[in-house]
């Protein structure tokens, strides 16, 4: 492997800011779609189409046609998060910087990075004898309409021995672990409304209500400081998990006290206390207050009673509740819980089911094994906390979808300073190789 021009390639990917929930990078993602086809041309793809979109299209493409050999198609994103508050990063977010072994930028792990090493495990030395399918989206970071619309449409894409999805991390530096489950998401934005306009706090103020209290305290009435949610019926659905599963957990290496020090790094971790951290963050629903706007922000005083505000909010959704029902239960909840002089409504912005995938089948073997060869461990069944909206729909297909990725649990995804260890990278791109070969030969 030419690991100096690898991370040059890499860098040009990681610097196209394809940030796919701001329309002022509409050309962006184009762009890095056009990076993704360039590569599948080089690899000797073919049929390659940009489908459902000018600026986040799904890239779609075929590699070498290899007659009776296993179809995989291979699932990835160009897409990446917003990189603010840009004055957290050490470096900026879009000009790929190497320090201690690490490459820092925004998209490093999620999911470019990772896309890079699917692709380039095809590339090193001679062709697996493998159908290659690609689907390689823009719009991950967003909810993938773009991609449920394209699938909808043409479920055919989808035939496949195997789908590989490269988004997830390692449980632990060493760890590799594929995922039996990712929580699903309800994004929403409440708005409690007081008035009709705002008002002088000195005129008004003591008997007038106020937008922005009475949003806090709805918000405060839906999750109280132990950590339950107060949204009727959300509990009724969630399936705990099993025995044997809890077991697995156990033996993990996982330590609360590491996990508060090393990866959250605050003073104290919060949530239902009678559940271990692995079962809040893989088993349980979530309710997380990301902003709220409204009334007066900017840089010095104003004395405004607002009349609106808004709170951007969302439910990360565990095995077995739907996305449909919780929507119903939370616009139900809302109702209930705001004073009832205001008027509160509640806005879906997107949102997907959780996932849930058996390990049965026998290629999460090969998987296993590809890992142990290379960096000698192989896979610990996991759960994700985090939500890939996509996954159910690609297991409409019927093939069996390996959950899993090459990024460690400390990349800070979504965060300033997202990095991709350089190991792991080369690793990845030897364990998909290995993969290839394997699933090839089997
Ligand atoms: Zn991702």
């Amino acid at each position: 492997m030419n690991h100096e021009r690898l991370l040059a390639e890499l860098s040009a990917f990681l610097r196209i800011p394809s940030v796919s929930t701001l329309p002022a990078h509409d050309a962006d993602c184009r762009r890095a779609a056009e990076w993704v086809a360039a590569e599948l041309r080089g690899l000797g793809g073919h049929d390659i189409r940009f489908l459902g979109s000018d600026t986040h299209p799904v890239v779609w493409g075929r590699g070498p046609e290899v007659p009776g050999a296993p179809t995989l198609l291979l699932y990835g994103h160009y897409d990446v998060q917003p990189p603010d508050p840009l004055d957290e990063w050490t470096s900026p977010p879009f000009e790929p910087a190497l320090r201690d072994g690490r490459l820092y930028a925004r998209g490093a792990a999620d999911d470019k990075g990772q896309v890079f090493c699917l692709l380039k495990a095809m590339a090193e030395s001679g062709r697996p004898p493998v159908n290659f399918r690609f689907l390689i989206e823009g719009e991950e970071e967003f909810g993938s309409q773009v991609l449920f619309d394209v699938l909808e449409r043409e479920p055919e894409r989808l035939r496949a021995d195997a789908v590989l999805v490269a988004d997830m991390a390692y449980i632990a530096p060493g760890w590799p672990a594929v995922y039996s489950t990712l929580r699903g998401i309800c994004y929403a934005e409440i708005t409690v409304r007081t008035a009709k306009s705002d008002l002088h706090s000195g005129e008004y103020g003591g008997a007038a209500p106020n937008a922005h209290e009475e949003l806090c305290r709805l918000l405060t009435r839906l999750k109280t400081p132990d950590g339950k949610i107060h949204v009727p019926g959300l509990y009724a659905a969630v399936r705990p998990p099993s025995r044997a599963e809890r077991a697995t957990w156990r033996k993990l290496p996982f330590r609360d006290a590491d996990f508060l020090k090393r990866r959250v790094r605050a003073r104290a971790l919060t949530g239902l206390k009678g559940y271990s951290v692995l079962e809040r963050l893989w088993a349980l629903p979530t309710f997380e207050i990301h902003g709220i706007t409204g009334g007066f922000t900017g840089t010095g005083a104003k004395t405004v009673i607002p009349a609106e505000a808004t709170a951007k909010v969302s439910l990360r959704l565990v095995p077995d509740q739907q996305l449909k029902a919780v929507q119903r239960q939370l616009a139900a909840a809302v109702k209930k819980l705001a004073s009832r002089y205001v008027d509160a409504r509640v806005e879906f912005l997107h949102g997907s089911d959780p996932a849930q995938i058996k390990l049965d089948h026998p290629i999460f073997a090969l998987l296993d094994q590809a890992f142990k060869e290379t960096v000698g461990r192989g896979t610990v069944p996991a759960r994700a906390g985090g939500s890939i909206p996509v996954v159910p729909a690609l297991a409409k297909g019927g093939a069996p979808i390996l959950l899993t990725g090459i990024g460690l649990p400390d990349d800070r995804l979504h965060a300033p300073d997202e990095k991709l260890d350089v190991k792991q990278l080369w690793d990845g791109i030897k364990v998909f190789r290995r993969f290839y070969e394997l699933l090839g030969t089997a």
